[in-house]
């Protein structure tokens, strides 16, 4: 049999939560390492040219207000960049620079397949890792290195390793929500098209979105200012809705951006509207649409009366949001109406020893949903394995000195996420 690679910590993705979590990680007396499938940052880089964050970067750290977008206590995107509003490419060398600064031991390319608990294999991980090169060890160590926590034993591209404890930080831009409505086969989602001006050079200039949140009305934006005509459908009237929590409504930097075009007479924004299903047509698409049952609708719109067909010739874009990757630990976690159930140290509920990180977690109806939000669950993490494994913890304590350490939940209101 060859002998797995070992780790105390195996960090599953390098996107933000992963890179971060991972720093939270590699400031105690622990061997980590983290496992990226594609490269640090892919999903920003797959993110639309024209994108931004909409939420602002500024090198606000030395006064105690961390950049918002930053994952470390002491680094700011906007100082790394010079950009209040980084594009998702940006965003990613900024996470490479992390990386770099940190010698974070990211290792690209490898693609975690499966993760099983030793205590589960009985012997039968011999058959499994023999026809594989094993991942080359930090430390030459090996399966009986395992503390009690039991371990677990992950397939990877790459070889098998066994870590005591597993990460998952896999995002959610993998995972669109596609089958949402009937016909949804015809539709394309935004997160899959790389720029809205070529996607108006090659696909046409008359579009429809259906859902009309942060990413449609990105869509809608991006399309408009490419020159194109852009419907956008929403079950509500999310461009006329106000709420102190932006997680609940679009964002003032998306507001300032629509505001500019609202007018326009290439932009129709039709809410109170349920799209039931999409039809192929002989020139294109067709969308049936009834009115929505909605009870507290927005002062200042109009609600739809009856039923109605609109046609478009480019197949209609998905603006629907995206679920938790979950993959290889989907047996490892509970998920209550498409929310991943959690202890309070963001551990499994079933299988101790895995930990969720990222833009899914939630606790008392809040989702963590922004960067500055699951941010502080990196130190809730690092400290929760840490301790369990002996090490010194004291050095987290800089997160809270910057208002990165979430530990009491009792401050979670119940809201949504729309991003
Ligand atoms: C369109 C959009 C816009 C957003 N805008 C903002 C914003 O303005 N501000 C904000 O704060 N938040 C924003 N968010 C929310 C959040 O910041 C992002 O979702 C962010 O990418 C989450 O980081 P992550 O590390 O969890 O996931 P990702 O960045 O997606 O990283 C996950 C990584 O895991 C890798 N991976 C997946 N499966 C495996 C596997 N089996 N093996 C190995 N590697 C694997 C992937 O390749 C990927 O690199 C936005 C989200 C979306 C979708």
């Amino acid at each position: 049999m060859i002998d797995p690679a070992y780790a105390d910590v195996a960090v599953v993705g390098a996107g933000a939560a992963g890179v971060g979590v991972g720093v939270a990680l590699s400031k105690l007396d622990l061997d980590i390492r983290v496992l990226e499938r594609e490269r640090v940052g892919a999903s920003f880089r797959a993110w639309p040219d024209e994108m931004r964050f909409i939420t602002p970067s500024f090198p606000s750290n030395s006064f105690g207000l961390t950049d918002l977008n930053a994952i470390t206590p002491d680094t700011s995107p906007a100082f790394t960049l010079d950009r209040e509003h980084p594009s998702g490419d940006e965003y990613a060398n900024y996470l490479e620079a992390v990386v770099e600064y940190y010698e974070l031991p990211v290792e690209t390319g490898v693609d975690v397949r499966e993760i099983q608990p030793l205590a589960d294999l009985d012997g039968a991980n011999t058959v499994a890792t023999e026809a594989v090169e094993p991942l080359s060890a930090v430390d030459g160590g090996t399966v009986s290195e395992t503390t009690d926590s039991g371990g677990f034993l992950l397939e990877t591209s790459n070889g098998p390793l066994v870590a005591d404890h597993v990460v998952w930080a896999a995002g959610h831009f993998g995972s669109p929500r596609t089958n949402v409505i009937s016909g949804s086969e015809h539709c394309l989602h935004t997160s899959a098209v790389d720029s809205w001006h070529s996607h108006t050079d090659t696909a046409g200039e008359e579009f429809l979105i259906i859902g009309g949140y942060e990413s449609g009305i990105d869509a809608a934006v991006g399309l408009h200012n490419a020159g194109a005509s852009v419907r956008v459908l929403d079950r509500r009237w999310p461009w006329a809705e106000r709420h102190p929590d932006p997680s609940e409504v679009l964002a003032p930097y998306t507001l300032e951006r629509l505001k500019k075009i609202v007018d326009s007479d290439r932009l129709t924004l039709n809410g109170g509207r349920d799209v039931e299903r999409v039809r192929r047509t002989d020139d294109g698409f067709a969308v049936d649409v009834r009115p929505a049952a909605v009870e507290d609708t927005p002062s200042g719109v109009n609600s739809a009366d009856e039923s109605e067909t609109f046609h478009v010739p480019t197949r209609p874009l998905l603006a629907t949001g995206f679920e938790p990757t979950l993959g290889p630990v989907e047996p490892h976690f509970v998920v209550e109406e498409s929310s991943v159930q959690l202890t309070d140290r963001d551990e499994s509920t079933t299988t101790p020893g895995v930990f969720f990180v990222g833009p899914d977690v939630t606790h008392n109806g809040v989702k963590f949903c922004f960067i500055y939000k699951f941010r502080a669950r990196f130190p809730v993490i690092a400290e929760s394995i840490g301790q369990r494994l002996g090490v010194e913890t004291d050095v987290l304590e800089e997160y809270r000195q910057q208002n990165m350490f979430l530990d009491d939940l009792s401050c979670c209101e119940p809201d949504m996420c729309d991003c």
